[in-house]
């Protein structure tokens, strides 16, 4: 069974690190000391994804899971901002559904042109140029650059047309959209034929066409136990009409009826919205079927209050007038489903990564206690700017300066670590 049709994947992407906010100080002949200039990092580049409509298949994420933006530049003195990492552009095909992979969520779904952020790039630091003020006038303290956005992803290729062929294999659903569209799918008499969904247009009349989906795999395998093919049925969720073709001749030594039930039963088990979708019932290979298979079939699924239409891809009888009656039909149904996005970010102040305590001991005083930060600390040199800065990313990445303010840190407030103090001076 070769193919290299692969239509699910799962990635992960990250945004860039902004870049850190630079510690400088202007210097000038006859200037004892001068002001704090060190400029802004830069914001780190995005993750974009845009829909491709030369692409057809997952395939290529399958050999690449990890893709990162580049990170942006640092500050630098003399107020010289860092520059921005560039977004990385992730193409995908038309169609493509991305889901949080743990929760499933829907992020995005690619069918328009637009392109879409899904992991944004870290904010830059601000440099300490940011923070002279008149109380202080020498500022030792820059902002680190923001981690950029992760998330783990799954993506799903879910095909976009109107109409989707649904029925057992064999019964004639390649040879149906053969004829009824430019599709050239291989039709064979034996199971484990298309793999890849087929797409094809069928034209109606001037400026009248729809798209037609031929789904292989559906309950292929199935007798064999393989498995029933679930995994197709994501390529017609979009699709508004469904086309169930069923052998009526029996040929196969197969119960129209039970087919019928069978695939039914699939799509419900798939989706209940699935199972809702309209469907027309075609029976085919009616050209050797009894009259009395026929009528009897029609009056089962006419009992149903389904529309039944006896054809025979074959020899084309009771196939000229179906593009007509499918493109009536759609036209009384809603648009194409859209996947709304439903993913919200988690807020990342609330998944603190490295453990600590924050507690006010009296008014502007509060104590730190974070072992690994003790650690840190003990290899800084708070008189060397690059350590300090060091120092000062992890604080941030930690969440720790978060629960700072949170608790109501001001300016100049003493903050104990260990057996370090310092001067809150954000
Ligand atoms: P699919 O698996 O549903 O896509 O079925 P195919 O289109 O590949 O057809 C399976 C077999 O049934 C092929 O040998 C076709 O030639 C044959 N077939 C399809 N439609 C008809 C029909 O209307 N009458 C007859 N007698 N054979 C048909
Ligand atoms: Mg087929």
């Amino acid at each position: 069974m070769p193919s290299n049709f692969i239509d699910v994947a799962d990635i992960w992407v990250h945004g860039g690190k902004g870049g850190d906010g630079c510690v400088s100080f202007h210097r000038e002949k006859f200037v004892a000391a001068g002001g704090p200039d060190g400029g802004d990092g830069g914001r780190g580049g995005s993750i974009v994804f845009v829909a491709d409509d030369n692409l057809s298949t997952l395939m290529d994420f399958r050999y690449k899971r990890r893709y990162a933006a580049p990170e942006a530049e640092n500050g630098r003195a003399a107020c010289q901002s860092g520059k921005g990492g560039a977004d990385l552009v992730i193409r995908v095909p038309r169609g493509t559904v991305l889901k949080e992979f743990d929760s499933g969520l829907v992020v995005a779904d690619l069918t328009g042109s637009e392109p879409l952020v899904v992991a944004k790039g870290g904010r830059g630091g601000w440099g300490n140029a940011h923070f002279a003020t008149p109380t202080r006038q020498i500022p030792k303290f820059a902002k680190p650059g923001l981690p950029g956005e992760e998330i783990h992803l799954r993506l799903e290729l879910k095909v976009i047309a109107d109409v989707g062929l649904i029925g057992f294999p064999n019964v004639g659903k390649s040879t149906l959209i053969s004829i009824i569209s430019a599709a050239k799918p291989k039709i064979a008499n034996y199971h484990f034929t298309t793999l890849t969904p087929v797409l094809g247009v069928v034209s109606v009349g001037p400026e009248q066409s729809f798209v037609c989906a031929d789904i292989p795999g559906l309950i292929e395998g199935a007798a064999e136990g393989v498995g029933l093919g679930h995994d197709f049925l994501r390529h017609v969720e979009r699709c508004r009409l469904l086309l169930h073709v069923v052998d009526v001749s029996g040929c196969e030594g197969r119960d129209p009826v039970q087919d019928f039930e069978q695939i039914n039963k699939e799509l419900a088990g798939f989706s209940a919205e699935l199972s809702g979708r309209p469907q027309i019932v075609l029976g085919n290979k009616c050209d050797i079927a009894t009259p009395e298979q026929i009528a009897d079939f029609r009056a089962y699924i006419e009992g149903q209050g389904l529309t039944f239409l006896p054809i025979s891809a074959a020899t084309r009888q009771g196939v000229d007038g179906l593009p007509r009656l499918v493109y009536d039909r759609l036209k009384a149904l809603p648009p194409v489903k859209v996947f709304a996005p439903e993913y919200s970010r988690p807020d990342p102040a609330l998944l603190p990564s490295r453990p600590f305590q924050v507690k006010k001991n009296a008014p502007h005083e509060f104590t730190v206690e974070a072992p690994w930060l003790e650690r840190i600390l003990a290899g800084t040199n708070v008189e060397d700017y690059e350590s300090l800065q060091y120092f000062q990313t992890q604080l941030g990445d930690s969440g720790l300066l978060d629960e700072l303010v949170r608790q109501g840190v001001e300016e100049n407030d003493t903050i104990k670590i260990g057996e370090y103090e310092f001067d809150y001076v954000y």
